[in-house]
C-alpha cells in the first residue's frame, strides 16, 4: 500500500488513525501536529496569564525527545522575537549523562543556542549516584531523581528567567502520567500536570509539544532527519515504577489503538471543567513553590545534604 496522500513508498503506518505515509507526508503531518500543539499551549498561556513571551527555556537531555522538541522550538520560534536557551541537569549518574549532554551541548551549537548546565550536586552538594549509595530509596531510585529534576528545572528557569519551559514528554510518557495518577487516585496531581495553562508565582510553566506523538514516531522522526542524540537508557530505568504502566499501556495500545490518545483527550475533558487550579504556596523552609503550607518534599527528604 503506498502513501495515502500520494502514493508513494510509505514509511510509517499509523494504527491509531489508520494512515499510512511517505516520508515528507509524514514529516509534514508530525511537525504539523507538534507545531499546533506547542502554538496552542503558549497562545492559551498568553491569554490566562496575560504575559508576553520574550525568552524560552527548553529542557534538554541529549535524548531523541528533546531534541525533536528543541528543532520544533526552534521552527516555531523562527522570525519572532524571541529568545531560546537550552536548560540541562546533571544527574551525576557514572557513564550515562556525560555522553547524553555532549549530544545536547553539540546540538546547541549547531543552532546557535546558549545552554546552561546544572547538577545535582550544585543543588545538594552530592551526586545521585553517590546520594543512592548514602541513602538507599525504599523505592525506586526515579523518587528522589525526580524530586530533584523538577526543583533544578524550575530553578534554572527562574534564574534564567524564560517566561515557559519546553519538554519533550512523548504521547507514551504522557499517557502513563495519566494512567499512573488515575490507578492512585490522585485527581488533585492530574489537574496540575503539564502543559499549565496559568503562571503560577515562583513556578514556570511548563509547555509539551510533542505529548501527541508516540515515542516510536519520535524515533522515526529523529532517525529520518539524521540528528544526533543520545540513544541509551539510564542504568535505573528497569527500576521505574511506570514500567508496570508502559507495559500495560502498551498492552491496550496493541488491542485497541488509539487508547493512548484517549487517555489524552479524557484528561483535557475533566481539566476543562476546572476553572484554575489552587495557588500554589511557598515552602515555609525554602521558599519554593509548593502545594501546601508544610516543608515541601525536598526540603523534608532533602534537608541532611544543606538543602
Ligand atoms: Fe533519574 Fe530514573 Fe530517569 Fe534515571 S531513569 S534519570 S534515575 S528518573
Ligand atoms: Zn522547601
Amino acid at each position: 500500500m503506498g502513501c495515502k496522500n500520494c502514493k508513494k513508498n510509505p514509511v510509517i503506518s499509523r494504527r491509531y488513525s489508520g494512515e499510512v505515509l511517505c516520508k515528507s507526508c509524514f514529516f509534514k503531518s508530525f511537525e504539523r501536529n507538534a507545531q499546533k500543539e506547542l502554538r496552542r499551549q503558549i497562545n492559551l498561556l498568553i491569554k490566562n496569564s496575560d504575559i508576553k513571551i520574550k525568552k524560552i527555556g527548553i529542557g534538554l537531555s541529549g535524548g531523541k525527545d528533546s531534541t525533536v522538541a528543541l528543532h520544533i522550538l526552534k521552527s516555531y520560534v523562527g522570525k519572532r522575537n524571541i529568545q531560546i536557551i537550552g536548560l540541562s541537569v546533571d544527574e551525576g549518574i557514572p557513564n550515562y549523562r556525560s555522553k547524553s549532554l555532549d549530544c545536547a551541548s553539540l546540538e546547541c551549537d549547531k543552532l546557535d543556542i546558549e545552554l546552561k548546565i546544572f547538577s545535582y550536586k550544585e543543588l545538594i552538594g552530592i551526586t545521585l549516584g553517590d546520594l543512592l549509595i548514602e541513602k538507599p530509596p525504599q523505592g525506586s531510585p526515579c523518587s528522589p531523581c525526580g524530586i530533584l529534576r523538577r526543583r533544578s528545572l524550575n530553578q534554572m528557569a527562574n534564574r534564567s528567567n524564560v517566561d515557559c519551559l519546553i519538554l519533550g514528554h512523548n504521547l507514551d510518557d504522557f499517557a502513563q502520567t495519566v494512567l499512573m495518577n488515575h490507578a492512585r487516585g490522585d485527581i488533585a496531581r492530574l489537574t496540575r500536570m503539564a502543559p499549565h495553562k496559568f503562571v503560577q508565582k515562583g513556578f514556570i510553566p511548563r509547555l509539551l509539544p510533542l505529548r501527541r506523538l508516540p515515542e516510536q514516531e519520535i524515533y522515526l522522526y529523529s532517525i529520518l532527519k539524521e540528528m544526533k542524540f543520545h540513544d541509551g537508557d539510564c542504568p535505573h530505568a528497569g527500576e521505574a515504577q511506570r514500567n508496570t504502566f508502559r507495559y500495560i499501556l502498551m498492552e491496550l495500545e496493541k488491542k485497541q489503538p488509539g487508547t493512548r490518545h484517549s487517555l489524552v483527550n479524557g484528561m483535557e475533558k475533566i481539566r476543562e471543567n476546572i476553572s484554575k487550579p489552587d495557588d500554589l504556596t511557598p515552602c515555609p523552609k525554602c521558599g519554593e513553590p509548593s502545594g501546601s503550607s508544610e516543608p515541601c518534599v525536598f526540603c523534608r527528604e532533602f534537608a541532611s545534604f544543606g538543602a
